[in-house]
């Protein structure tokens, strides 16, 4: 089996280039196909991997244009390999992931310390299991257009685990979550439903979008391209549209 890698150096400066590999390993996942090209053919190429059972996701990649992980995927007979995209290429296969997970911390995603005597059932748990089940594995990044255009884009994984601490029974700053994915957030997300069949854990990211849109409207939030719409005055100080003064 041939399969083709795009290979990527810094030094001395910065190239990229595809590489044709043969392998005879029948049956095999990528991982173990790029193990094999490392310690058998070629010491040089670069890729990450973690846990080899898609629990770390630190072997994400792409494979003819799709994000995979390395240790699930099985390559096929003249496979493209290549790093995920919207990251800097470190080399090979590994990318920064940095820029992709600090969107956490702008999102405030994580549990305030403030809520921990409340009692949570098992329904409330049902509720944003999925969400807590993300590896940070960056494929919803790499698949995701507005990403790609807008590096300030708070992106999938982020907003779905605000979606997964905004619904968590113990959380007391949900109104402070809601605020802070209406800048560079929620409104931008084009809906395009690119990081959805990327995930290797079955989440929605766009439709975790969709359901803090809708808790946003509830709180007296808006689209802001929508709300200029009606005459470019925001929102007056009861969360509604500012109309402005009619111009004759
Ligand atoms: S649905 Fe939104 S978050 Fe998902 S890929 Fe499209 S623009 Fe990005
Ligand atoms: S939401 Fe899915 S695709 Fe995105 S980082 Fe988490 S596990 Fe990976």
């Amino acid at each position: 089996m041939k399969v083709t890698i795009k290979r990527h150096t810094t030094e001395p400066e910065t190239t990229e280039v595809l590489v044709d590999y043969e392998v005879a390993l029948e049956g095999a996942t990528l991982l173990e196909v790029l193990t094999h090209i490392k310690t058998k053919l070629d010491p040089s190429l670069a890729f990450s991997s973690g846990c080899r059972s898609a629990v770390c996701g630190s072997c994400a990649m792409r494979a003819n244009g799709r994000e995979v992980l390395a240790c699930t995927y099985h390559p096929q007979e003249g496979d493209l390999i290549e790093p995920l995209r919207n990251m800097p290429v470190i080399r090979d296969l590994v990318v920064d992931v940095e820029a992709a997970q600090q969107t956490n911390a702008r999102a405030r995603a994580w549990s305030s310390e403030s809520c921990e005597n409340v009692t949570v059932t098992p329904a409330d748990e049902k509720a944003n299991e999925l969400q807590s089940d993300c590896i940070l594995c960056g494929s919803c990044y790499s698949a995701c257009p507005v990403f790609e255009a807008k590096p300030e884009f708070l992106g999938p994984f982020a907003l779905t685990r605000s979606w997964r601490y905004v619904t968590d029974a113990r959380e007391q700053e949900v109104p402070e979550k809601i605020e802070t994915v209406q800048t560079n957030g929620i409104w931008d997300c084009t809906l395009c439903n690119e990081c959805v069949p990327v995930c290797p854990q079955g989440i929605a990211p766009k439709q975790d979008i969709v359901m803090l849109r809708n808790k946003s409207g509830v709180m007296g939030f808006m689209d802001p391209s929508f709300a200029s719409g009606f005459g470019g005055g925001g929102f007056d100080a009861g969360g509604f549209p500012d109309f402005g003064s009619p111009a004759f």
